[in-house]
């Protein structure tokens, strides 16, 4: 077994050490009121990284002061000069970049190479879109009446709480509080337990260029933490991501208390083939779509391929093909491109739906490529990326959002069948279009009802295009200017003779 503390270097274990069973508040590192912790598990190797704070509701109501006491002077700051803090602050996160994106691959078990450089860098770069939108945060004037002054202008709501999911946590995070910031709230973000370190070093790092409250991050569970968060009074919004299950519950208390909610939740996102599509394009499409890197843990993740008969065995075949020179290994190795899922929990959830599809009679499931054999990640989560085929449409395996590394492909014939089956979900996050007839493109686009529809490509999210699901897939918009104004500021009309 090869010790943790060997495999990173001094200044990442220094930066661990720091956050030992700590939250954010007020710019200060503060154990949990209780000293209760979490476990912080490696998933590559099984070990204990450390321990996370576990707040109770005395951790909540300190952060949630903390917050509120900042309040009126961010508020009262320029937005352009908040503008400038936050653009200032983005200096800071590109000199720590390689240490958060080592501490993520540490304890999501994210391939630094593939996944976790490039979200500590779109993180940045979400950063930056919103602090170069703060003079945008204007209002209008009304053509009411001559001798009457009308306009309309945009205020902060107050303390704003943004609730994370492991997966993703650091862009996830920034797509809520840049904008919150920039226009003006105060946050308290509730990191996810199974993830935290990165995410309260990044915010450590952003919130030492702001006055002390204006961030705060704090960790526990869902129940203790999370909860008591969304139910604290003086939480005038909260901005979620994370499961259908637990967005539901948030709206019920949102609805309770009249405030606003934004919901970013599952996705079961189908990518339909045509028969004219680029062989080699639908399939570097439909590995980068179904975020195999990421171990498939993405909301937006293609994990429904339908394919045109015609192309069905080639693409098929190719995938397969592809999926095979992955390398999955240890997260922190640069030689890999696959690392491990989250949890145990996680592994025997994807598991089971593994074991599903090998019991269906008909299905065909392929585990493509080989686990890693170095003996220090013998206890580790790791999944090959397997594609199955042969399911009927009403399987789990078809409906439900596995999160995980396993991609259904089914194949069609007629354009209205395979619209109509993508789109016999509840879920309506993300879709893809491959085809190369521009009318065939917009026509499909039309007909998709998913949040975010993209034609012959799969990326991720991009700053300053706003996204967001439709159907149970969530609510509201983030990553963009609209995202701002509508989800983080309130309009407030005036008049004045
Ligand atoms: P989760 O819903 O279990 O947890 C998300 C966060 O909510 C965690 O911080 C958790 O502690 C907290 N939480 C749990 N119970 C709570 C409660 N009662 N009140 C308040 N907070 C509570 O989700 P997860 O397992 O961390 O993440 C995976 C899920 O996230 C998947 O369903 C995935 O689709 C979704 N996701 C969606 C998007 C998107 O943009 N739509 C992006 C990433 C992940």
């Amino acid at each position: 077994m090869i010790d943790i503390a060997t495999r990173i270097n001094p200044a990442v274990s220094a930066v661990i050490s720091q956050l030992q069973g700590r939250h954010l508040i007020a710019n200060e590192l503060v154990p949990a009121a209780a000293g209760a912790t979490l476990d912080v598990i490696d998933p590559a190797t099984g070990q204990l990284i450390g321990v996370a704070p576990a707040a109770q509701s005395k951790d909540v109501a300190r952060a949630v002061g903390a917050a509120v006491a900042a309040y009126p002077g961010w508020a009262a700051t320029p937005a352009r000069q908040r503008g400038k803090l936050i653009a200032d602050a983005i200096h800071r996160l590109a000199d720590h970049a390689e240490i958060i994106a080592t501490v993520l691959a540490l304890e999501t078990g994210k391939a630094i190479r593939t996944e976790c450089r490039g979200e500590v860098t779109t993180a940045i770069d979400i950063a930056a879109m919103y602090a170069g939108l703060a003079s945008e945060l204007k209002g209008e004037t009304l053509p009411f009446d001559p001798q009457i002054l009308a306009y309309t202008s945009r205020e902060p709501l107050g303390v704003v709480a943004a609730i994370l999911p492991w997966n993703v946590p650091l862009v996830l995070m920034m797509l809520k509080i840049a904008p919150a910031l920039i226009a003006g709230n105060t946050v308290v973000v509730k990191a996810s337990e199974e993830a935290p370190f990165a995410t309260i070093e990044m915010a450590r790092q952003l919130a030492e260029l702001l006055p002390a409250g204006v961030i705060n991050v704090i960790c526990g569970t869902g129940r203790d933490c999370g909860a008591a968060l969304v139910e604290h009074p003086a939480v005038a919004k909260v901005t979620f991501t994370g499961s259908q299950a637990v967005g539901e519950l948030i709206y019920q208390t949102a609805a309770r208390k009249i405030i606003p909610v934004s919901l970013e939740l599952g996705g079961k996102s189908p990518m339909i083939v045509y028969g004219d599509a680029d062989l080699a394009r639908v399939v570097a499409g439909a590995i980068a779509g179904m975020r195999f890197t990421r171990q498939g843990q993405s909301c937006t993740a293609a994990s429904r391929i339908y394919v045109h008969a015609s192309l069905f065995d080639a693409v098929f075949a190719a995938l397969q093909e592809a999926a095979a020179k992955l390398v999955i290994g240890d997260p922190l190795d640069e030689a890999t491109d696959i690392g491990t899922v989250i949890s145990q929990r996680q592994k025997a959830r994807i598991e089971s739906y593994l074991a599903i599809g090998e019991r269906t009679a008909g299905a065909k499931v392929m585990r493509c490529g080989e686990l890693p054999r170095a003996g220090h990640l013998t206890d580790g989560l790791f999944l090959q990326p397997t594609i199955v085929t042969g399911l009927n449409e009403d399987s789990p395996l078809m409906r439900e959002e596995i999160f995980g590394p396993v991609v259904c492909i089914q194949s069609w014939d007629e354009e209205d069948d395979v619209i109509a089956r993508a789109n016999d979900s509840e879920l309506g996050l993300a879709a893809t279009v491959w085809t190369h007839d521009l009318r065939t493109a917009l026509r499909a686009v039309r007909r998709i009802d998913a949040g975010y529809v993209q034609v012959n490509q799969n990326l991720t999210i991009q700053p300053n295009l706003s996204y967001g699901g439709f159907k149970k897939s969530g609510l509201g918009k983030e990553a963009s200017l609209e995202a701002m104004l509508e989800h983080f500021t309130r309009k407030k009309p005036s008049s004045s003779t």
